[in-house]
């Protein structure tokens, strides 16, 4: 088993491009296959290295490890071959129509209430014509015939589906400039490089009805298994590519996220299955069935990455998370740790944490002589599990302060903050002598 993610380092990889990566891999870990990386760049013009190093950056912070790697520029003649074969048995032919005339073509089948399909004038023009057409200066473009019967194959998400190439324009594989467009080196790939399924977005589908009989041609019958899912749409129902620069894999990461609060999300949304924090790659491996995927598009909302990160983060243990709290500067060990993981949104929240912890932090002190008497009665160190209890019991009985009256007061003036984890945690890790300094009222 051979599967293929294919991007095109025309720009950064999105969460579009993540599900595609994701339920690919997914699918050929659970069956014990090859995971191919292969680049389209046939686009010369508009591929760059820069982002075709993204994409390596990208999946390799993901954890979506490849097997092998293939880049459709180094291909050109594999696909100069095909071409010959194709032309040769008459599948491919040129055509020398200007934009502008296949427009208007376009307009007048409308007009005429006709699907806008492509005539096939190009098939009737004599040596004769197309050689004035080139001393003209006209480079033609070349299209695959398509046989116009239906296309049928069991999809893997979609089951049954037939397309009808009667109602489809030939497609254009090579352009004017001679360059290949992405049709054509696919198949050729998908047949040299072995691949056995292809598991791609549903955008695709027509696509592979031309495509399947381009296997067909240059196989006699052979081509891979395919299975299309339902594309990802914004909250608001409309597609992605509109935001797609704030839901790059890169800023996601530059926003701190943990590539497992991505994978969770991608691995579930639109199945079956409850979205919820995934915090290993097998887990997700074992669960994933195509079975599951609905029909429906899926809708995208950046904030459920940031919840399951949030999830993950509460559910992290101290030796995991360590290498991060250390690049961070907030190993503060596993006290700290387990003390404040529950009160993270996102991870950066980390250092106020350690900042109150270590200090220096400013005291919030609104009742002057309610915390001079609490640290009249402050207990000396060091502290252990029971020292806040016994510290906020006697100032209970020195004051007649009790709930949020009692607690509220202390916790703004030992951590400067309203909010946070449990002050019997924080009481421990903060000490007898910083203790003694804020409620005095000191910066510490
Ligand atoms: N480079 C193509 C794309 O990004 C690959 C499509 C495919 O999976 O066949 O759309």
């Amino acid at each position: 088993m051979k599967v293929r993610f294919a991007p095109s380092p025309t720009g950064k990889l999105h969460v579009g491009n993540v599900i595609t990566a994701l339920r690919n891999w997914l699918f050929v870990r659970q069956h014990g296959g090859t995971f191919l990386l292969r680049i389209d760049d046939t686009d010369t013009a508009r591929s760059t290295k820069a982002y075709e190093d993204g994409i390596r950056t990208d999946l390799t912070w993901l954890g979506l490890t490849w097997d092998e790697e293939a880049r459709q520029s180094a291909r050109f003649d594999v696909y100069d071959k095909a071409r010959d074969r194709l032309i040769a048995a008459g599948l491919l032919y040129p055509c020398y129509e200007t934009a502008e005339e296949l427009d208007r073509k376009r307009k007048i089948a409308l007009s005429r209430k006709l699907p806008p399909v492509y005539d096939r004038a190009a098939l009737a023009l004599t040596d004769a014509e197309k050689a004035a057409f080139e001393a003209e200066g006209r480079k033609p473009h070349w299209r695959f015939k398509l046989s116009g019967k239906r296309v049928a194959w069991k999809d893997l998400i979609r089951g049954e589906q037939t397309v009808d190439t009667a109602s489809m324009s030939d497609p254009v594989l090579i352009r004017e400039d001679g360059a290949y467009l992405y049709t054509l080196p696919s198949v050729v790939d998908d047949v040299d490089l072995g691949v056995t399924h292809v598991i791609r977005g549903e955008d695709h589908v027509t696509n592979t009805g031309a495509q399947a009989e381009i296997f067909e041609a240059l196989t006699g019958g052979t081509r891979p298994e395919f299975g299309h899912f339902p594309l990802l749409v914004g909250a608001d129902g409309e597609t992605l590519s509109k935001r797609i620069g704030s839901l790059s894999v890169e800023s996601l990461r530059e926003q701190g996220v943990a590539p497992l609060a991505v994978l969770s999300l991608m691995a579930r949304i639109g199945t079956s299955d409850p979205v919820e924090a995934v915090d290993n790659l097998d887990a997700l491996v074992a669960g994933f069935d195509f079975g599951k995927i609905g029909r429906a598009p899926a809708r995208f909302d950046p904030e459920d990455v940031r919840r399951l990160d949030a999830q993950l983060l509460q559910h992290a243990d101290y030796a995991a998370i360590k290498p991060r709290l250390a690049a961070l500067d907030c190993d503060l060990g596993e006290a700290f740790w387990l003390a404040v993981r529950g009160n993270l949104a996102k991870f950066d929240d980390v250092s106020l944490w350690a900042r109150v912890v270590q200090g220096p932090i400013e005291p919030q002190i609104d009742e002057p002589d309610f915390i001079a008497t609490a640290l009249g009665l402050l207990p000396t160190g060091p502290y252990d599990e029971t020292s806040w209890s016994s510290f906020t019991e006697a100032v209970k009985a020195a004051t007649g302060a009790k709930g949020k009256g009692l607690f509220m007061p202390l916790r703004k003036a030992l951590t400067g903050q309203e909010h946070g984890p449990e002050m019997k945690s924080l009481f421990m890790l903060i000490g007898p002598d910083r203790a003694a300094a804020r409620l005095a009222g000191t910066t510490a």
